[in-house]
C-alpha cells in the first residue's frame, strides 16, 4: 500500500490538508510535527516545513529518513510571472530551478548547481496523474491549469523587473520559495516528487496584499486537489 509524503510550507495550507485526513496520529521530530493518517483511505504523512529553501530541504530529508515514503507532493502558493498565468490558476511544476543560485563567476549558467544541474524535473507519471486529478475536479471551476517551470528563491518576489528577468532567463511561469529545494533533496535521494502551486499573486510592488487575501482559498483548493490525486 502506498504512502504519500505531503509537504506544505505554511500553517494555513497544512491545516486544510489535515482537515481532510482521518486516523491521524502525530510524531514530532526536531520540533517538526508529522501527521500520519489517511486521505481517502490512502496512507499519508503530512508536514508543515516553514518558509524558504532551507526549511523545505531539511524537512524533506527528515521526512524521507523517518517514514517509508513512495513519493512526495509539495503544495503551496506562488506568484505568477507569465502573462498567461492568472491569480487562482494552478501550476504543476514540471521543472524546478533555484533562480538565486549563482556560480556565474565561474562561467556557470545562472541557476546551475554543480553536480546537480540547472533544472530538476518532477516525476513524469506524477505530473500526468496531477493533470488527470485536475480534470476530475469540478468542470465548472474558474481557473486554468498550467504545466511549466517554477523558479524558487529565498525572497518574496514583489519586483516586476526581477519577475520579467526570471521569466526570460529560465522560462519560468511562477516564483515561490520552497519547491526547487524539495526537488533537489528528492533528486539526491531518488524519491519521485511533484510540485503543485496555486497562484496567489503576481509581482507588482504590492502583491503581498493579494497573497494574504488568496492564501485561504489556495489552501482549500490544494486540499480538494489532493483528495482527487490520491485516488488515481
Ligand atoms: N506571511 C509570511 C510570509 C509568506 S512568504 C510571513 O510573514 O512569515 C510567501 C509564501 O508563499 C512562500 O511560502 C512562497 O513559497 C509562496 N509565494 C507566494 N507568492 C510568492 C511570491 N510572489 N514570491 C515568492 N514566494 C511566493
Amino acid at each position: 500500500m502506498k504512502n504519500i509524503g505531503i509537504i506544505a510550507a505554511m500553517n494555513e495550507e497544512m491545516q486544510e490538508i489535515k482537515n481532510i485526513m482521518t486516523d491521524i496520529s502525530c510524531k514530532e521530530i526536531y520540533n517538526l510535527k508529522f501527521y500520519i493518517g489517511k486521505i481517502e483511505n490512502i496512507n499519508c504523512v503530512l508536514v508543515e516545513c516553514g518558509i524558504g529553501k532551507v526549511n523545505a530541504a531539511r524537512t524533506t530529508q527528515i521526512l524521507i529518513d523517518n517514514f517509508k515514503i513512495d513519493f512526495i507532493v509539495n503544495i503551496g502558493t506562488a506568484g505568477a510571472i507569465s502573462d498567461k498565468v492568472n491569480i487562482k490558476d494552478v501550476v504543476i511544476g514540471q521543472k524546478l530551478v533555484q533562480y538565486d543560485f549563482d556560480l556565474t563567476a565561474f562561467g556557470r549558467e545562472k541557476g546551475y548547481i554543480t553536480d546537480i544541474g540547472k533544472f530538476i524535473e518532477s516525476d513524469k507519471k506524477l505530473v500526468e496523474k496531477c493533470l488527470i486529478a485536475m480534470e476530475n475536479l469540478d468542470k465548472n471551476n474558474d481557473f486554468n491549469v498550467h504545466v511549466g517551470t517554477i523558479a524558487s528563491a529565498d525572497q518574496f518576489c514583489t519586483d516586476r523587473k526581477i519577475a520579467n528577468e526570471v521569466y526570460k532567463e529560465f522560462g519560468a511561469i511562477c516564483v515561490e520559495m520552497e519547491s526547487a529545494a524539495v526537488a533537489q533533496i528528492c533528486k539526491l535521494d531518488n524519491i519521485p516528487f511533484v510540485i503543485i502551486r496555486s497562484i496567489s499573486d503576481s509581482p507588482n510592488g504590492n502583491n503581498s496584499i493579494d497573497f494574504d487575501e488568496y492564501l485561504k482559498i489556495a489552501s482549500k483548493r490544494a486540499a480538494i486537489f489532493l483528495k482527487e490525486l490520491v485516488k488515481i
